[in-house]
């Protein structure tokens, strides 16, 4: 017989925290899993279950790698109304985007240092659905799995152009290479309008 599956008790170590901020630390000690398998129960909850979980991305006093359980979860998996996002408004947002998580800069295929595994990209919302988003273009980015998450400690500052250069002009002839192979790609395929 199984234990309590890992997503019962994420679900129980948040009704008993409810209203007070929690680490990403604390839920993974409360499941006893890998990182990959925490996230995606907590994504599970959000989205799946419209749990209003918040993080850092939805709240100014959370730091990155804090969570919050605002209020009394729904009773059950809700029943939402509410369509799930076209492929063709998943498509649009991955196209503007340029196929690259908006946190972290991560691309599918990369492999994401954090967990070790392959970046999946997923569209999230801006602003949260529990907080009233909307799913519209102007709301939503591409995210990979650990930043849609909340879990990755990056700012959700872009990078300006005198720190990116300066960042290229450090590394080796190699990596100067490859940026200049992927940038001549990109905009080779994504011309940039005039
Ligand atoms: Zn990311």
């Amino acid at each position: 017989m199984r234990k309590p599956g890992s997503k019962e008790r994420i679900r129980r170590f948040f009704i008993a925290n409810i209203g007070k901020v929690v680490t990403s630390i604390q839920i993974r000690d409360s499941i006893g899993q890998d990182v990959s398998e925490w996230a995606r129960r907590l994504r599970e909850l959000r989205e799946d279950e419209h749990w209003p979980i918040l993080t850092h991305h939805d709240r100014a006093d959370l730091k990155p790698g804090e969570y919050i359980l605002a209020s009394k979860p729904p009773e059950k998996p809700a029943v939402t109304f509410s369509r799930p996002i076209s492929a063709k408004l998943r498509a649009e947002v991955l196209d503007r985007n340029g196929f690259t998580c908006q946190m972290c800069g991560l691309c599918p295929g990369d492999i994401d240092p954090d967990t070790g595994r392959k970046v999946r990209l997923h569209i999230g919302h801006i602003k949260d659905k529990s907080l009233g988003g909307k799913d519209e273009l102007s709301n939503l980015r591409a995210l990979c799995s650990t930043c849609n998450q909340g879990a990755k400690n990056i700012t959700n500052e872009k990078p300006t152009t005198i720190w990116l250069l300066s960042q290229v002009r450090r590394a080796g002839q190699d990596e100067q290479k490859a940026v200049y192979d992927w940038l001549s790609k990109k905009f080779q395929k994504y011309p940039q309008k005039p």
